[in-house]
């Protein structure tokens, strides 16, 4: 502990990172001082304006810097295609991959008895509402293949059914695998593999 007070902080804070123990967070806090013009500077300046901005897009759930995200907001992205997701960790891994044209809805979650999330609590009206509202033709459902997912995915499902059509990923996501870490040639391939719902 040889570091003052105000660096100890940041080591502190730095370590409540996810993959960040305070190991690491130390490593990285001494590169960030030594890389003060280049890298501190512009981090502490990034990381402001993000506080200040971020939210989440009050029609999907993305996080954005604005009401309605860049993906909402963009006409050519309206073809009729909606993928749902649990988390926008997920949304970020399907942009990531590229394969993906449409709009998304993130859930924030999925359902659960035993935590009492109900289907208010995770923004499934607002799903059923943009159904209509933007002409959506197909709802691909990228859950994770974890109970709680499928079971999601089956209430959804049932909530749509005759309205639009449903698919859901091909194999490919593996159990309990979650969409984030699955590298971008699995999703593609799981994306232009899926298979009625
Ligand atoms: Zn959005």
């Amino acid at each position: 502990m040889s570091a003052n007070r105000e660096i100890e902080n940041l080591i502190e804070l730095m370590a409540k990172l996810p993959g960040l123990g305070p190991r690491s967070a130390r490593r990285a806090v001494l590169h960030l001082i030594r890389k003060r013009a280049l890298l501190l500077t512009p981090l502490a300046d990034a990381m402001q304006e993000v506080a200040a901005t971020a939210r989440e897009c009050l029609n999907c759930g993305n996080v954005a810097t604005s009401d309605i995200c860049d993906i909402c907001q963009d006409n050519r992205r309206a073809n009729g295609e909606l993928c749902v997701v649990e988390d926008v960790a997920d949304l970020w891994a399907m942009e990531r991959s590229g394969v993906f044209k449409g709009r998304y809805h993130v859930l924030g979650g999925t359902l659960s008895a035993l935590d009492a999330v109900g289907p208010e609590e995770l923004r499934i009206p607002k799903l059923l509402d943009r159904i209509p509202g933007e002409h959506v033709t197909e709802v691909i459902l990228a859950l994770n293949a974890t109970v709680e997912g499928q079971t999601t995915a089956h209430y959804i499902a049932d909530q749509l059914e005759g309205q639009v059509k449903l698919t859901s990923l091909a194999q490919g996501v593996p159990i309990g695998g979650e969409l984030d870490y699955l590298d971008d040639g699995t999703i593609s391939a799981a994306l232009r593999a899926r298979k009625e719902f």
